[in-house]
C-alpha cells in the first residue's frame, strides 16, 4: 500500500467536479469531499474517515501502487478499424476563386501566373461510387469546396444528378463552403430544391473581414457577401449559416464579432471552425480560443442557433458519456475524406497537400486507410495521462504533419491541447452544475 492519491482515471476539476477520463462520468463534491480531495491533492491527507471511504469505495482514491484502470480496455478500442465507415467526403471542385485573400494558395498562383485545376465530371462520378459502395444503402455527405466551388456550379449539379440516379435506396446529403460574391437566384433555388446546408465565410464584421477576405484588387468583400447571405435566405427554407474562422485577425474579438454577425445575418447555423494552424501549432492561443468561444456557446443557446466547433466533439462525448477514442473517427464510427482537384483521395477531412492525396480515389489503400483511422491519443505518452484523452482524441495528423512532415509519430500541437483540456475541464464542471441542480439532494 502506498500514500492515498486521486485514482489516476479520475480528474479534479475547477474546484468542484470530479471526472472520470474514460466513462466520462461527472460528480459533484460536498464541501467535505472536497477539503478532503484537494488535501489529497496537495499530498497531506486530512483525517476523514467517513469521506476517505466513500471516495475509496467509489474507486475515486486508491492506496494501490499500481491500481486497475480502465485505460487498456479502452486503448483495445482505439486500435478497431472493423465498422468504419467513409460517410463524408469534402470533394474540391475547383483551384479557382474569383477571390485573392492573401495567405491563400489562390492568391499566390494567380500572383505567379500558374495554371488552377479543376475537377470533373468522371472524378464526381467515381466519388460518389465510393461513398454508395462504403455505406451500403446507408446515407451520406458530399461537401463541395474550392477555390469557390460555385464557378464549378455545373459540376455540384452535375455531380447531385448523378448521385439521385444511382443512389435509389438513400438520400444523400449535400452541403458547400461559398464566399457567396457569385450567388445568383437560380443558384439559391437549386440549393434549396436540393436541400443543401450552405455556409458563409466571414472573417469577422466589415472592418475586420476586409482585411483578410479581398478581391484580387484588394477591395473588400464584405457588403457582396452579405448580399449573397441574404439572396440564399430569401429563397432557401432552412440550412443558410456562417463560418468563421479564428485567426490572429479576429482572435481577440471573435465573440463580439460573431454576435454582430449573429445580429446582422440572423443564420440558420454557426460554425467556427479550428483556427488556422502552422508549423504544427495553432495560430492562436488555446486557451484564449476557449474564453472566447464560451460566450458563443451561451449566444447560441439563447438565439437556438446550432453551433459547430472544436468544442462540438467535447459536447458530444460528455453529454452522451461517449467516449472519442480515436482522432478522425466520430463515436458512430464514421470518418471523413477529401478528393483533390486531381481525383486523389486524402484520409483526412482538412487538406490540401500533395503528399497527402496519394491515391487516385479508385485505389484506396487499406493499408493507409487503417493508419489513419486508429491515430489516437492512445499513441502518445502525454495524452495517455491527459484530461482529455476521450474527448479531443489525440493529435491531429494533419497539423503534426505541418509541424515535422511526416505522420509516422504525431506531435502535440500545444495550443490545442491548451483548448480540449481547459474546455473538457469546463464542459465536466458545467454538467456537474446542471445535475446538481436537477437534485438538489
Ligand atoms: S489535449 Fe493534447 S495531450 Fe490531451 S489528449 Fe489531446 S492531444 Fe493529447
Amino acid at each position: 500500500m502506498g500514500a492515498v492519491r486521486l485514482h489516476p482515471d479520475w480528474r479534479y476539476v475547477n474546484g468542484d467536479t470530479l471526472f472520470n477520463r474514460f466513462t466520462l462520468e461527472v460528480r459533484g463534491c460536498t464541501d467535505r469531499e472536497r477539503a478532503y480531495i484537494e488535501s489529497v491533492e496537495s499530498g497531506d491527507p486530512v483525517d476523514d474517515p467517513e469521506v476517505r471511504r466513500r471516495l475509496r469505495e467509489e474507486s475515486i482514491i486508491t492506496e494501490s501502487e499500481d491500481p486497475d484502470s480502465l485505460l487498456p480496455e479502452y486503448e483495445q478500442r482505439a486500435k478497431r478499424t472493423d465498422d468504419i465507415d467513409v460517410h463524408r467526403i469534402r470533394f474540391y471542385v475547383t483551384e479557382r476563386c474569383n477571390m485573392g485573400c492573401p495567405g491563400c494558395f489562390v492568391r499566390f498562383k494567380y500572383r505567379n501566373d500558374e495554371d488552377f485545376q479543376n475537377s470533373d465530371k468522371r472524378k464526381a462520378e467515381r466519388t460518389v461510387d465510393f461513398l454508395r459502395e462504403e455505406n451500403e444503402g446507408d446515407s451520406f455527405q458530399i461537401h463541395f469546396l474550392g477555390g469557390e466551388p460555385l464557378i464549378g456550379f455545373e459540376l455540384i449539379e452535375h455531380t447531385v444528378s448523378y448521385a439521385e440516379e444511382v443512389c435509389e435506396e438513400t438520400d444523400p446529403e449535400f452541403s458547400l463552403t461559398t464566399n457567396a460574391t457569385i450567388v445568383t437566384e437560380e443558384i439559391a433555388e437549386y440549393l434549396d430544391e436540393k436541400d443543401f446546408t450552405v455556409g458563409v465565410s466571414f472573417d469577422g464584421d466589415e472592418e475586420l473581414n476586409d482585411q483578410s477576405r479581398m478581391y484580387m484588387d484588394d477591395s473588400g468583400t464584405y457588403e457582396d457577401a452579405v448580399e449573397g447571405f441574404e439572396l440564399l435566405k430569401e429563397h432557401m427554407d432552412d440550412g443558410v449559416g456562417i463560418l468563421v474562422t479564428p485567426q490572429p485577425l479576429n482572435i481577440d474579438v471573435l465573440s463580439d464579432v460573431t454576435e454582430k454577425l449573429v445580429d446582422r445575418l440572423d443564420p440558420d447555423g454557426l460554425t467556427i471552425n479550428d483556427p488556422f494552424h502552422s508549423d504544427g501549432t495553432w495560430e492562436v492561443d488555446g486557451r484564449k480560443f476557449a474564453e472566447e468561444l464560451k460566450p458563443i456557446v451561451e449566444l447560441c443557446e439563447r438565439e437556438k442557433i446550432p453551433l459547430i466547433s472544436p468544442l462540438s466533439q467535447v459536447l458530444k462525448a460528455l453529454g452522451r458519456k461517449e467516449p472519442k477514442v480515436q482522432t478522425l473517427t466520430t463515436q458512430e464510427r464514421n470518418f471523413s475524406c477529401a478528393v483533390s482537384v486531381d481525383g486523389r483521395i486524402c484520409y483526412h477531412i482538412m487538406n490540401y497537400d500533395e503528399e497527402l492525396f496519394p491515391n487516385p480515389i479508385e485505389e484506396q489503400s487499406d493499408e493507409r486507410f487503417e493508419q489513419w483511422a486508429t491515430y489516437s491519443g492512445y499513441q502518445h505518452e502525454e495524452c495517455r495521462n491527459c484530461i482529455a484523452l476521450n474527448t479531443c482524441g489525440g493529435p491531429d495528423p494533419i497539423e503534426s504533419y505541418y509541424g515535422t512532415g511526416h505522420v509516422d509519430e504525431l506531435e502535440l500541437n500545444p495550443e490545442r491541447c491548451k483548448f480540449y483540456k481547459h474546455m473538457t475541464g469546463w464542459v465536466a464542471s458545467k454538467l456537474s452544475d446542471a445535475e446538481a441542480e436537477l437534485d438538489p439532494a
